[in-house]
């Protein structure tokens, strides 16, 4: 007899979780489990800000998915662009861009969310986001590149634009970038004698009347003081109308000259999910308590791709897309997967939110763990002790807790690497969202083809 096989789709909090579960509780020859996933490693979201300001190395927070021999899954290396759910079938673009038809007995879609984007004029084209390792590097280099080419440059007004950069999206990720970003330019401009630091500004802008709703009021304005004491220009209420190369238009009319628009606006899931053809919520697979896709046979989704009911909150809530969530999703549906398998009932995912850590550098943060509210020391010191604690490896938690280290001791550094230089790398050149297929392009995939596999 075959055994089954089982499919994991993403190799994030969600997907990284669910295979480790899987691993640990089923003997190798109850099943056989494979992860699709386009890097080699498990990316702890969270800290990218740190990346992108170079507290933090890249290696420091992407956790290899080869650490241990007790690894069984077959990984392929790739991403899948479309799913056939009547077939069975998943379609893979390895990264050399074989096309494969890959087929499953179970499947858990957990390939998380790519950068909400709207109709605004050039943002595609003129943005940076903040949601690859890729981004945050590049973001580094090019924050950096800016301060060199000011301080070279004989014209004035070339020089003020390079010094002015805007990020767009004044929740958590947003408001970390820009924080640590900024304290960034404020240590390396002492580098730089021909700049003028009153020149360097950073400005912080939402479309919403608050900064992190989530913290709630009064942390929400202590964020806002910080970022006000670091000079940091905090707009609410005020969007991107136009973006363009060299100037960024707000809707108050207000036009910024600058090199840098860093767009951190929200998500939306994967697109993987619009090829399945099935019923989603604000975009995300529309899934039961227990992320189960319902109607179809073996086919579980969770984290930032699936709408999973909160039942902590009751009502009609569902799952925040966060970090938080993604990661006790996985091993939930691994045991319902089990389950499954040995004929016991599913369970239902219920998780009662913890709260929210924001780092903005330094020694400033907010926190809310658990309701109770934090700033200064104290938060900087929930906010680094629960991400130190959330990370997969020893060996990460190490090199963190080393890089932090470093870091308070000898400060920030500015080295330009260069490595990444002369790409393309806006935001639509990094999250590859033009590479999925429609469902009538899946199944001709899938029946045309064969089944052509790895
Ligand atoms: C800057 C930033 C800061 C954040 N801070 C926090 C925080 O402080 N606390 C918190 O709780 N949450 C935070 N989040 C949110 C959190 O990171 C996400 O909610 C979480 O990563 C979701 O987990 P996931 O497994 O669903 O998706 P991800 O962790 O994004 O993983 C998805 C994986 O799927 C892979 N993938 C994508 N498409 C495909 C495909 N087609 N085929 C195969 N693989 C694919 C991706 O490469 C990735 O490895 C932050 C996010 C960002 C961007």
């Amino acid at each position: 007899m075959t055994r089954p096989r089982i499919l994991v789709v993403g190799a994030g909090f969600a997907g990284v979780e669910c295979v480790r579960r899987l691993e640990r509780k089923l003997a190798p020859d109850e099943a056989d489990v494979t992860l699709v996933t386009p890097f080699a490693y498990q990316l702890y979201l969270p800290l990218l800000p740190q990346v992108a300001s170079g507290v933090l190395t890249p290696q420091s927070i992407a956790v290899s998915l080869r650490r241990s021999k007790r690894y069984r899954t077959r990984i392929i290396p790739g991403g899948a662009i479309g799913v056939d759910l009547k077939a069975k079938v998943c379609v893979i673009r390895t990264i050399t861009d074989q096309i494969v038809n890959e087929p499953y007995d179970y499947i858990v879609l957990a390939p998380g969310s790519i950068t909400r984007t709207f109709d605004i004029p050039g943002l595609t084209d003129n943005a940076f986001g903040m949601k690859t390792l890729a981004e945050a590097a590049y973001i580094r280099d090019h924050v950096i590149s800016q301060l060199d080419l000011a301080d070279a440059s004989q014209d004035p007004a070339e020089r003020a634009a390079r010094l002015q950069f805007v990020v767009v999206g004044g929740g958590y990720a947003g408001t970390e970038t820009a924080a640590c970003l900024q304290k960034l330019t404020h240590a390396a401009v002492k580098r730089y004698p021909r700049i003028d630091p009153a020149l360097i500004k950073w400005h912080l802008i939402d479309i919403a009347p608050k900064l992190m709703p989530e913290l709630g009021d009064k942390l929400g304005r202590s964020a806002q003081k910080i970022l006000a004491r670091r000079g940091i220009d905090v707009s609410l209420g005020v969007s991107i109308e136009k973006a363009g190369p060299e100037e960024v238009t707000f809707t108050d009319g207000r036009v910024v000259p600058t090199r840098t628009l860093i767009w951190t606006a929200g998500v939306v899931a994967s697109p993987l999910i619009a090829t399945l053809g099935a019923e989603t919520i604000r975009g995300r697979l529309a899934v039961t308590a227990e992320m189960t896709l319902p109607g179809q046979d073996g086919v579980f989704a969770l984290g930032d791709s699936a709408a999973v009911p909160d039942l902590a909150q009751g009502d009609d809530a569902i799952c925040p897309p966060t970090a938080q969530h993604a990661m006790r999703q996985g091993p939930q549906v691994a045991d319902n997967i089990i389950a499954t398998l040995r004929g016991r009932p599913l369970q239902p995912y219920r998780h009662k939110d913890l709260g929210l850590v924001v780092d903005l550098g330094g020694t400033d943060a907010v926190a809310k763990p658990l309701g109770i509210e934090l700033h200064g020391l104290p938060a900087q010191f929930a906010a680094r002790g629960y991400h130190w604690a959330a990370l997969r490896t020893n060996v990460a938690k190490v090199r963190v807790a080393t890089n932090w280290t470093l870091n308070a001791i000898a400060g920030d550094d500015f080295v330009r690497t260069g490595f990444q230089a002369r790409r393309p790398a806006k935001l639509k050149d990094f999250e590859y969202t033009d590479a999925y297929l429609s469902p009538e392009q899946v199944r001709a995939q899938v029946e045309g083809t064969g089944r052509e596999q790895l």
